[in-house]
């Protein structure tokens, strides 16, 4: 029976055989790999990716495409929201010794909290690649002093090397997006800064608030609230900071916050 796209799940499905193959191709999955595709629909990624890996994990949200998934002897399906899905656990029950290999042709209305979500488990993840929308893709990448760079480019590149791979057109899916799409390898970095997560989120969140403007009068009253008592140039706007100054910053507030009740 045809499985009629539900567009509160996001579901734009993935046609074009020669876009897949080079999703695929970028995933370069190895006989081995603890793979987890969040969102497989019809399964247009996780066939190719079950001919190389003999078995592939699934989180579907959709009832009907999960049943459906349910029928095939290579997947373990999991039917829920990823939302709620413990990676840490799930990495236990599968063995991935080496990390989770963690692949999507993600949902465009949830991306950005499933970004979030995933980001808590980068301990226990190899690499992700992900299909977004393409605008999504340019901020996750973007470098300070362009455009492009926002609070997600801060909030994922402290943790993870990010690659945008390749872009893939409206026409390669059925129903087709109003927007581009592109795919993004993300690598969690082995060395990443030691900053409290819930911090960095604050902070930047307050610094991009008027993204225009010069910090001092955002984030500067800010951080006079916050006790801070040192330097930092408020002189400049949000986008022309660097990641590792904004984890600098986060870090020293941490010493202070714990100077005072919060
Ligand atoms: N992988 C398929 C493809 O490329 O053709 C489908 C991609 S479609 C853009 C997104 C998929 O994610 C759908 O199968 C949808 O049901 C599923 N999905 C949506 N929200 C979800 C959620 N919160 N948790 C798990 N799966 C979800």
């Amino acid at each position: 029976m045809k499985h009629i796209a539900r567009k509160r799940f996001g579901q734009n499905f993935l046609h074009d055989a020669s876009a897949i193959a080079a999703i695929v191709d970028a995933i370069a999955p190895k006989p081995g790999d603890a793979l987890v595709e969040i969102g497989p629909g019809l399964g247009a990624l996780t066939r190719p990716l079950c001919e190389q890996l003999g078995r592939v994990t699934v989180v579907e949200i959709d009832r009907d495409l999960a049943a459906r998934l349910r029928n095939d002897p290579q997947l373990q399906v999991i039917e829920s929201d990823v939302l709620r899905v413990d990676f840490e656990q799930l990495s236990e029950d599968m063995g991935a010794i080496n990390g989770l290999r963690i692949v999507g042709n993600l949902p465009y209305n949830v991306s950005t909290p499933i970004l979030f979500h995933l980001l808590g488990f980068a301990h226990r993840v190899r690499d992700q690649h992900f299909m977004l929308q393409k605008e999504v893709v340019q901020r996750m990448v973007a470098s300070a002093g362009s455009s492009e760079f926002s609070r997600l480019s801060v909030m994922l590149q402290w943790r993870y090397a990010m690659e945008y791979v390749l872009d893939v057109g409206p026409e390669c899916f059925d129903p087709a997006p109003r927007v581009n799409s592109a795919v993004v390898r993300m690598t969690p970095l082995t060395a990443a800064p030691d900053v409290n997560p819930k911090r960095l989120s604050e902070l930047v969140q307050v610094a991009f608030s008027q993204r225009r403007k010069l910090m001092r009068n955002t984030l500067g009253p800010w951080l006079d609230q916050e006790g801070f008592s040192g330097t930092f140039d408020l002189q400049r706007r949000a986008q022309e900071v660097s990641v590792a100054e904004y984890v600098g910053l986060a870090g020293q507030l941490d010493t202070t916050g714990d100077l005072k009740p919060r």
